[in-house]
């Protein structure tokens, strides 16, 4: 009677334990349908398996598209053994779509493909984009205008009244910081734009002592010594040098403004298998932790006086974020505060 009983519990936890396992699968299956992007999951041997609903739809919106097909085969044949990508596909339509289609590998065998349309998304970034350029194009001259006037008025009042002295100074260096804004807005809506238009061979070398060049009158007046490692002039980097060179100058640029009288900055350079690691290492004020995520944003500010002060646009690690994104690379900051940072910019030898 005992043993009968405790069969019985086991049996129904047997049927419990499958008909929560079905009831699981088909919630599971009810979300993935719900979702606005195609999931396709692949077995083993790359053979379909499964679809969600979006992804139904996006395949029967494609076949015959011959990039498309051969895009979602290779993918999954390459993630089914482990390699994972990413690719962009423009249909021309009607309807216009941009798809972006993400691999990823399955622990347990087997592959899944995402595809999502950012048509709209792109739209909606190139919108923005054009209007900031159009804006601050259309605002650069008169503030250009203001400073000059500004400039004049000081020169000529100097010798007046000294709190209209000063004020007159405050009126030129307000204009010339926003001056400074308009142009760090103009060159990020130029980089977000267009990508990296150039594809020069560039040098590792040339890029990191330009970008030296340009922040080494700062640095000597903040009594700042920067160095850099040596490095073979025959490393190249392929992309648009004009952005690679304002990229690392806009890190040392920060490294010498974010540390005091007497410290070093460092730009070193490592190379690990096919990429270039440029890193800018300073002994400044650091950042604390809750605000690493944050300060690629633009015109986020750890301290907003000491940009102030600094003369920052609060665009600086902006520009350097779309830049790596433009080579296939990206950066990274490791900082401990009251110690100092280390941004590194990890850049593709040759892209891909
Ligand atoms: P900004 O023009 O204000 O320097 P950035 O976009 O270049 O703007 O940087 C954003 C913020 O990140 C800065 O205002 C500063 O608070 C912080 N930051 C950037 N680089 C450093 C650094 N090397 N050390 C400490 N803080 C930094």
């Amino acid at each position: 009677m005992k043993l009968w009983r405790h069969r019985k519990e086991a049996v129904s936890e047997a049927i419990v334990e499958v008909s929560t396992e079905d009831a699981f699968l088909s919630q599971m299956q009810t979300a993935l349908n719900a979702l606005p992007i195609g999931v396709i999951i692949y077995d083993s041997n790359g053979q379909e398996r499964w679809l969600n609903l979006a992804g139904k739809i996006m395949i029967d919106q494609q076949r015959g598209h011959t990039q498309m097909t051969q895009a979602m085969s290779l993918m999954s044949g390459e993630a089914v053994n482990g390699h994972t990508s990413n690719m962009l596909v423009d249909i021309d339509g009607p309807p216009e779509q941009t798809l972006e289609i993400s691999s990823v590998s399955l622990a347990d065998d087997g592959a899944l493909l995402m595809i999502e349309d950012i048509h709209e998304k792109i739209i909606t970034d190139r919108v923005r984009t054009d209007f900031v350029a159009n804006i601050s194009y259309e605002l650069r001259t008169p503030v250009g205008v203001l400073a000059v006037l500004a400039e004049t008025i000081a020169r000529e009042i100097d010798k007046a009244d000294p709190d209209i002295t000063g004020l007159a100074r405050s009126v030129v260096q307000e204009s010339h910081r926003v001056s400074r804004i308009i142009d760090d807005l103009l060159e990020l809506a130029k980089i977000e734009f267009d990508g990296a238009q150039l594809q020069e061979q560039v040098s590792i070398e040339v890029i990191i002592s330009e970008a030296i060049e340009r922040v080494r009158a700062v640095a000597t007046s903040n009594n700042i010594l920067i160095t850099s490692t040596e490095i073979d002039e025959k490393i190249v980097l392929e992309g648009d040098g004009r952005q690679l060179v304002s990229a690392v100058a806009n890190l040392c640029e920060n490294a010498v403004t974010h540390s005091t009288s007497g410290k070093q900055v460092h730009v070193g350079v490592t190379i690990e298998r096919g990429f270039a690691i440029i890193s800018v290492i300073d002994q400044g004020v650091g950042i604390e932790p809750n605000h690493l995520d944050r300060v690629f944003e633009r015109f986020y500010r750890v301290d907003q006086v000491r940009s102030r002060q600094t003369g920052g646009t609060g665009l600086g690690l902006a520009i350097v974020r779309n830049v790596a994104a433009n080579h296939g690379g990206e950066v990274n900051v490791v900082s401990t505060p009251g110690e100092g940072s280390t941004f590194s910019l990890r850049l593709p030898l040759r892209r891909r």
